[in-house]
């Protein structure tokens, strides 16, 4: 069994798009998206439109609910873009029947999702608030958070959120990507991992980020993988809408 896991697509079409080509060379037999279709960039209803034809399981993200809700706790460049993501949503492109559909995909988005044969939680930001809570690497020197979030999982707990790839270990270790060769074997020990970001990646490689596991027969293992995305593209389009920030396409460039 091959599961790809894709989250905080943040509206960005290019990154999506090479992402969904790399899986679909990966024989992978199921997509998971772990929230933030939306927020930041300059195409949220067709990326919405590729997760509701592609993902099997979708759980919801901060700026999903944003959308949909009242926006707690964003800053005025975040909430400027969550106004003018509504504005997008409820204006087409589509036809009503296309616009229906991705308002009532956002409003039936569970929390979390589980899988008991693996063993496994997904959600968007914490096993403790699956929304909202963020997890950072620098959270394993906080002994008593992260025992709270390991109490909560049976064995792994997949995320996204702070768009920063990594495996969370339960004695207290962070690993990023490039520090065990893109791929983490999967035992018996509890571990919590940060798929990143496919829109918007925060670890300084600016390339776009999601995650496969593979789970054959007493084969089980976490793959990272980094796909490049015409980035000049998305900088471009949200140049171009003044409600977005230019910060939040220059980021894009340094993956920061
Ligand atoms: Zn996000």
């Amino acid at each position: 069994m091959k599961t790809a896991l894709i989250s905080d697509i943040h509206a960005n079409l290019e990154a999506l798009r090479e992402v969904l080509a790399d899986i679909a060379d990966q024989q992978v037999d199921e997509i998971y998206c772990l929230g933030d279709i939306i927020g930041y960039g300059p195409n949220p209803c067709e990326c919405l439109d590729e997760v509701i034809d592609h993902c099997q399981v979708t759980v919801l993200g901060n700026h999903d609910q944003a959308a949909l809700f009242d926006p707690d706790g964003f800053n005025p460049l975040a909430l400027t873009a969550v106004y003018w993501t509504r504005d997008q949503l409820d204006h087409g492109p589509g036809t009503p029947d296309e616009i229906h559909r991705r308002w009532d995909f956002l409003g039936e988005l569970p929390r979390m999702h589980r899988n008991s044969a693996l063993g496994a939680l997904f959600v968007h930001g914490s096993p403790r608030e699956p929304t909202n809570e963020y997890i950072f690497p620098e959270d394993i020197y906080n002994q008593r958070k992260m025992e709270a979030f390991f109490e909560r999982i049976e064995r792994y707990c997949f995320q996204g959120h702070t768009h920063i790839p990594g495996v969370f270990t339960e004695s207290g270790e962070f690993i990023a990507p490039d520090e065990c060769d893109y791929v983490f074997p999967l035992g018996a020990e509890k571990v919590m991992v940060n798929v990143g970001s496919v829109g918007q990646p925060r670890d300084t490689d600016w390339r776009a980020c999601y995650a496969i596991v593979i789970d054959e027969s007493g084969d089980r293992r976490v793959e990272f993988r980094r796909v490049e995305y015409p980035v000049e593209e998305t900088v471009r389009k949200i140049y171009a809408v003044t409600e977005l920030d230019n910060m939040l396409g220059d980021r894009l460039r340094s993956g920061r």
